[in-house]
């Protein structure tokens, strides 16, 4: 099912983005189509200001593949990132938003008006924002990079299926790892919670659901020092960071989970950074760079939620408007 609804999904919002790059100057340029870029887009596009959002991927971002988001307020029950995330996208479009599917390489800042050099041509605007949000971080242990799509992946809505009715591993504590882990758990025989400490990160009801799952294990206090197989994995070796015991668990696949790092590579050293790369802004949302705004996940911040998200997108408006009407 969910399969079907991501091909629909790509069906419908590639095709209208395949337009030729329009060198005309925009007010805005959006980087970046999830949650945060598609508000931000909404808010812009409604004020009459000529907005062109390019993504690289597919619209929705990293919400898209989450089977259920239950603390988006206005959905009693939840209700998918799919379905959320189409919504957003017809909100924006509904408002004249243009879409790109391009690849932005580089930023050219300097002077009123900013360039965006993409994979697929320039874009110029007088503002810019970015929210290319972040994507999963790899565990950095042995067999992972060889073992990545025989075994190993990085999302469970897109590959659960395969791992039906087997048993799989999950690695990490935080929201992100017990949220599919639970996932998981409906369809695989047997889900392994690795976590390195000896309590979960994750939201308490989170934790609990998992806890009180019969076919979910959680192995505490451990960690993963290999990942074996032949054609495709084996078994994970790992070792008890408190007892020192080590352990092969025998496993048909393997999820991590263990945090994200932000898309910020292609931004130049005029962009101010924290040590992990998530881009410093101020009060306005607003880079080191004056007429370029971050919002979502890109960016430092405490929380990153949809939510978060769509409150960034919002807000970074009023900062944007008050940056074109200097002018
Ligand atoms: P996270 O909160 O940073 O959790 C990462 C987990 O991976 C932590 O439990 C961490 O362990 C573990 N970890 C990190 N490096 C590791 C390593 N080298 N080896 C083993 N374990 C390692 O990341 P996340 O779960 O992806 O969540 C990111 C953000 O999105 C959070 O703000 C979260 O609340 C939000 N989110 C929300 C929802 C929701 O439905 N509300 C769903 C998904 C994500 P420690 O705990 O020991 O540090």
């Amino acid at each position: 099912m969910a399969f079907k609804k991501r091909i629909r999904h790509r069906d419908i919002l590639e095709s209208q983005v395949e337009r030729v790059i329009v060198l005309s100057l925009y007010d805005v340029l959006i980087i970046g189509g999830g949650p945060a870029g598609l508000t931000a887009a909404i808010y812009a596009c409604r004020a009459g200001r000529k907005t062109l959002l390019l993504e690289k991927g597919v619209f929705g971002g990293q919400a898209v593949s989450t089977e259920i988001i239950e603390n988006y307020p206005g959905f009693p029950e939840g209700i998918s990132g799919f379905e959320l995330m189409i919504n957003f996208h017809k909100q924006a479009e509904r408002f004249g938003c243009e879409f790109l599917n391009a690849e932005v390489l580089e930023l050219k800042t300097a002077g009123e008006s900013k360039k965006v050099i993409t994979s697929t041509g320039e874009a110029v605007g007088k503002t810019i924002i970015l929210a290319t949000g972040s994507k999963p971080r790899e565990l950095g242990v042995r067999g992972e990079k060889e073992f990545h799509g025989k075994g190993v992946s990085y999302c469970a809505t897109c590959d659960g299926f395969f791992y039906r009715n087997k048993k799989v591993a999950v690695v990490g504590g935080g929201d992100s790892a017990v949220k599919e882990a639970l996932y998981l758990a409906n369809m695989v025989r047997e889900v392994v919670l690795i976590h390195r400490r000896d309590q979960l990160r994750a939201d308490k009801i989170l934790g609990e659901k998992a806890i009180a799952t019969p076919n979910i294990k959680i192995c505490w206090d451990t960690v993963i020092d290999e990942i074996i197989g032949e054609d495709k994995i084996k078994a994970l070796k790992t070792h008890n960071i408190k007892s020192q015991q080590t352990k092969d668990i025998d496993v048909d696949g393997v999820f991590m989970y263990v945090g994200s790092q932000p898309n910020t590579e292609f931004l130049g050293a005029e962009f101010e950074k924290n040590p992990q790369g998530y881009l410093l802004t101020n009060e306005n949302l607003e880079t080191s760079v004056p007429g370029v705004f971050a919002i979502g996940d890109c960016r430092e911040k405490l929380s990153r939620q949809v939510a978060t998200a769509v409150g960034d997108g919002a807000l970074v408006f009023s900062a944007v408007e008050e940056y074109l009407q200097r002018d």
